[in-house]
């Protein structure tokens, strides 16, 4: 089978490398040209010049952009999508995107005899690295079964969730969870503080107890105590993935409370903080509003 990369951002550069050199043909774009030719140079997998230069041989097709609008633009156009799919090739869209958008893309897909899976993935830039992704896939299970090889190039867990969409509302879940946390955290943190209790006594405690999790015990220890923060996903995409969580609850009809708050203090964030802001610096933004910061030198 031969594949097609589109999209080398931060996750999905690391996650096309793991397509190359399996003796299987690989063509990369990326919208900055120059990072497709480098990675290419690197890997001997071929820069195609346009989305449908890179689809034209392809029997899977990998795109990893911001949101579902970007993966719907690249469609269309005489160097657009649909204008390189063949018939019989499957696009595997690992974006977090929206249930609605990849509805819509895999209905414009099928009428063109091109399969469709909404295939987001989670494990962060180091799990990408690794190749121990997981990846929560929609759509129809035969199709997973026949691209399920190239998706364990970069995922080490890959499972069916449900119809197109499901992918992306269940990664949409997972993600409003992490920004719950990680503000959650944060405010418990900040609290602790002004009362005098120092954070990494708080951490110590919380990751042997009950309130622990992946921000408690990973997060927080290495980026925000040691105030390193490094630049990994950035918030903007983290704000998109909680509105997106919001938005299935509000269709669903289920009283969300949690989720909208969450939503609204995730957008406020990322106008506050931009573009470039990690997700993990939503952290800064509860401690300016506190008055203190939590870690650092004490
Ligand atoms: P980045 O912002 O690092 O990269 C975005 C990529 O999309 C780049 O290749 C960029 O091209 C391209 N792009 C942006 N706009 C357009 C456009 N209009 N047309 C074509 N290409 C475009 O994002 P990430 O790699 O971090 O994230 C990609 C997806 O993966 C997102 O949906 C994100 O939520 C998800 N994700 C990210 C994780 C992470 O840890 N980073 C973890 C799990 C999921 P260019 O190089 O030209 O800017």
């Amino acid at each position: 089978m031969s594949h097609a990369f589109l999209g080398l951002g931060a996750i999905g550069a690391p996650m096309a490398r793991h397509l190359a050199g399996h003796g299987a043909p690989l063509a990369l774009w990326n919208r900055t040209a120059e990072k497709a030719a480098a990675l290419a140079a690197g890997t001997g997998a071929r820069a195609a010049a346009t989305p449908a230069d890179a689809a034209r041989d392809a029997d899977v097709v990998i795109t990893c952009l911001p949101t579902s609008r970007e993966v719907e633009a690249l469609l269309d156009g005489p160097h657009g999508l649909l204008a390189g799919l063949r018939r019989g090739a499957v696009l595997v869209d690992c974006t977090s995107g929206d249930p609605a958008g990849s509805r819509r893309i895999a209905a414009r897909l099928a009428a063109a005899g091109v399969a469709f899976l909404d295939a987001p993935v989670s494990g962060g830039v180091a799990g990408a690295e690794a190749g121990t992704l997981t990846v929560m896939v929609g759509g129809d299970p035969a199709v997973l079964e026949r691209v399920r090889p190239v998706l364990a190039r970069f995922g080490a867990k890959i499972v069916h969730c449900g119809p197109v969409g499901a992918g992306h509302a269940l990664k949409a879940v997972n993600n409003a969870l992490l920004a719950m946390h990680i503000w959650g955290t944060a405010e418990g943190l900040a609290a602790l503080a002004k009362a005098g209790v120092r954070p990494e006594v708080a951490l110590d405690v919380i990751n042997a107890s009950s309130g622990r999790s992946n921000a408690s015990m990973n997060l927080f220890p290495d980026r925000v105590l040691t105030r390193a923060f490094p630049r990994t996903f950035r918030l903007a995409l983290l704000d998109k993935d909680v509105g997106i969580a919001a938005q299935v609850a509000r269709d669903a009809k289920v009283p969300s409370p949690l989720l909208q708050l969450t939503a609204e203090l995730f957008t406020l964030a990322h106008h506050e903080l931009g573009e470039v802001a990690d997700h993990v610096e939503a952290v800064q933004v509860v401690e300016r509003q506190a008055g203190t910061v939590i870690g650092g030198p004490s």
